[in-house]
């Protein structure tokens, strides 16, 4: 049987540990695709995943990674050849089923979309979920009629991949984009992304009143908690908030004042289980109109499985800023 590198998560008697083992290459069952993945990517989630700082795995031993891009290698599925290139994000990876953290990924061909023209299994991995997800902000704003005019976007997280991501889209789409960031270092970096103005994470504008005076058309928040809080509060009359992350917190301690007077929308964002047909939908856009530009300015470095947990740990404490890429086939 073949055998690869991959990085595996445990939780039993022994205790919550992760690092990189020998296991065997999965066979396709019916329905389900084999390849050779190419490149991964670090999101919060696998961090929050390989450090059991967070529960968001539901089945152990599982490798990890939310995210693979890869060459169709063996195929049980009438949708894809040898030879595809694909992209699998979300779905069970690293939920309950294992994920790209891998030289070899076996899903389900559902899960999987092709490469679109435009971008390739490298840039498609520099962006992710984390790009993914931004696209996906993007599109439940203008669904809801987020115009420019309305007034500048704020963007919290805005150095993480997520945020950095957001930017970049947002102000390819003509919208003024105000980054909040506890970075003072990256303002040039998030300049150059297409932020017109940063704020610290504490200098946003308004205080506890259930509405404050309203500056912002709009919001795409990575952050959550108290920042969250605060934007409902200073949202201009029909303007929108993509809630995204909880980088900050999970609580969300605000009134209906600013729904129900000022008609302001509050847009989940979830990116796990999106259908197939708007997944696909989003990639092509990421491919076409929302194309970042040049990728390489959003990767800040490129590492082996070897190197994912101290990674996590940085990513956690925050000392991380864009996107890592991961290379499973390269030695650490
Ligand atoms: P990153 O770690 O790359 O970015 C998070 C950013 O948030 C950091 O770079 C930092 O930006 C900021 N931040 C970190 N800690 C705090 C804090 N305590 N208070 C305020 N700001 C903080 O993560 P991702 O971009 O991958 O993900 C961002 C968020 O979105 C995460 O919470 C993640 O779980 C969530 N997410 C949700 C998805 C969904 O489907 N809903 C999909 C993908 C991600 P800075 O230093 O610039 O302030």
């Amino acid at each position: 049987m073949p055998t690869q590198r991959a990085f595996r998560i445990h939780n039993d008697d022994a205790g919550y540990r992760a690092g990189v083992e020998i296991i065997e290459v999965p066979e396709p069952g019916d329905g389900e695709v084999l390849l050779r993945v190419e490149y991964s990517g670090i999101n919060y989630k696998d961090a929050l995943g390989g450090t059991g700082q967070g529960k968001v795995i539901r089945r152990f031993p599982l490798t990890g990674g939310i995210d693979a891009a890869g060459v169709v290698e063996r195929s049980a599925h009438a949708g894809f050849q040898p030879g595809d290139a694909v992209i699998a994000t979300g779905h069970g990876m690293a939920f309950d089923h294992d994920g790209g953290y891998a030289e070899y990924l076996c899903v389900p061909g559902d899960w999987l979309v092709t490469v679109p023209d435009g971008l390739d299994t490298r840039t498609a991995m520099i962006l992710g979920t984390a790009g993914f997800t931004a696209a996906l902000a993007v599109h439940r704003l203008l669904r809801n009629d987020q115009r420019p005019e309305l007034g500048p976007i704020l963007v919290t997280g805005a150095s993480g991949g997520v945020g950095a991501i957001a930017i970049a889209i947002l102000a390819k789409l003509g919208f003024d984009v105000a980054a909040v960031s506890g970075k003072p270092e990256l303002h040039d970096w998030l300049k150059a992304l297409g932020a017109s103005q940063i704020l610290g994470r504490n200098e946003l504008p308004g205080g506890d009143r259930p509405l404050e005076k309203a500056v912002w058309g709009g919001a795409v928040d990575n952050v959550g908690g108290d920042m969250l809080a605060r934007i409902t509060r200073t949202v201009v009359p029909y303007g929108n908030i993509a809630s995204i992350g909880l980088a900050g917190g999970t609580d969300l301690r605000t009134t209906v004042m600013p729904f129900i007077l000022r008609g302001v929308g509050l847009l989940g964002c979830e990116s796990v289980n999106i259908a197939q047909p708007l997944r696909g939908e989003l990639w092509r856009h990421l491919a076409t109109d929302w194309h970042v530009g040049d990728p390489e300015r959003l990767l800040t470095a490129e590492i082996a499985l070897e190197a994912l947990p101290e990674v996590f740990e940085r990513m956690l404490g925050g000392r991380t800023h864009g996107r890592v890429l991961v290379e499973p086939g390269a030695s650490g």
